[in-house]
């Protein structure tokens, strides 16, 4: 309890700072720049079913709490919900039935773990951090994932759910795979947090691709391009067309412009431009694809950028926990 009042006094401290701290000229930008008035702690996570995540990781942050225990928690709710279709074994389906889960996590020391085309277990996210804290290694795929999951522990699941059998089964004749921009046949819960010592970590986690070709891995388990964390910058991370997101190694990218002074907003956003301009020179429909980029930086500030509407994200602050719709390049 006391912890909590000191918390909330010193993020209204902070808050006010940050108020009556509004730089005048670029100078004092470059001032502020050097000498943050630190918001913190920090959540933020990606689409609507972030509002829940974020309250699971906010119990651990406003506890003085790890930002890596309060985003693997986060994430795990929404892997959790079998109701879910995007993420967790609530998963639509590849073309072949079977529901294939990527994930990865990366803490403050740049510790990483990952797994990609992880089948038959409930929270990829705790493997991808057994990976990190328990193997040599920063990435286990398919059924070598399978294996070490079991070996520690995890539960292997049968089958996949009844709603996705159906699915599945009327995607069949058809057999037609066009991902589209906000058709709820995709999402990814990307996470990253500050805690209230100002360090950063972060998690994703998805089903990927609905109808994807059986061993498909997009963006969300690779480091460096659907989530980065760097303890001395801040943190980003993505969801949308994974193929897209990898080509720019997204959020990589982010972290390196918020490290050369953007604002957490300016990095998403050129980013997306990054995206839009290679889109067009390949020749490639702009309408066709949806990436949205999230990141925190280390004043506690975020930002967040996609391509077209539709992409919104949660974020948990001292002001409370709030779904906030991102702008977007296509007007
Ligand atoms: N980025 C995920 C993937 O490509 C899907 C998504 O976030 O919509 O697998």
């Amino acid at each position: 309890m006391e912890n909590r009042r000191n918390f909330i006094k010193t993020s209204a401290l902070a808050a006010a700072a940050v108020l009556t701290n509004i730089p005048k000229t670029k100078a004092e930008e470059k001032q502020q720049q050097i000498k943050p008035a630190t918001v913190k702690p920090i959540v933020i996570s990606t689409w609507k079913f972030g509002i829940g995540a974020n309250e699971e990781a906010w119990k651990i942050l406003a506890n003085n709490g790890k930002a890596l225990d309060a985003v693997e928690t986060g994430v795990k709710v929404i892997e959790g919900n079998m109701n879910e279709r995007s993420v967790g074994l609530g998963g639509r389906p590849d073309r072949d039935g079977h529901v294939t889960l990527d994930a990865c996590i990366m803490d403050e020391f740049a510790n990483i773990g990952s797994v990609a085309c992880l089948e038959h277990i409930k929270h990829p996210i705790s493997v991808a951090r057994a990976v990190m804290e328990k193997t040599p290694h920063v990435m286990l795929v398919g059924d070598g994932a399978l294996q070490f999951a079991i070996s520690q522990g995890f539960t292997k699941e049968k089958g996949v759910v009844e709603e996705t059998q159906k699915d599945w089964k009327e995607w069949l004749k058809t057999s037609n795979y066009k991902p589209q921009a906000n058709i709820e046949n995709h999402d990814t819960i990307g996470m990253i947090a500050m805690d209230s010592n100002g360090n950063f970590s972060g998690a994703c986690t998805t089903s990927g691709l609905a109808y994807k070709m059986h061993g498909r891995v997009g963006d969300s388990p690779i480091i460096g391009a659907g989530l980065y964390v760097d303890n001395e910058v801040g943190a980003a991370t993505a969801t949308g067309h994974g193929e897209e997101v990898i080509r720019i190694a997204g959020c990589h990218s982010v972290v390196e412009l918020m490290r050369q002074g953007r604002t957490p907003q300016q990095a998403c956003e050129e980013a997306v431009a990054r995206i839009v301009r290679i889109t067009k020179n390949r020749g490639k429909n702009l309408k066709d694809i949806q990436v949205g980029f999230i990141a925190i930086n280390q004043n506690g500030q975020y930002g967040a950028y996609c391509v077209q509407s539709g992409f919104n994200f949660a974020v948990y602050n001292e002001v409370g926990n709030n779904l906030i719709n991102s702008d977007f390049y296509m007007k």
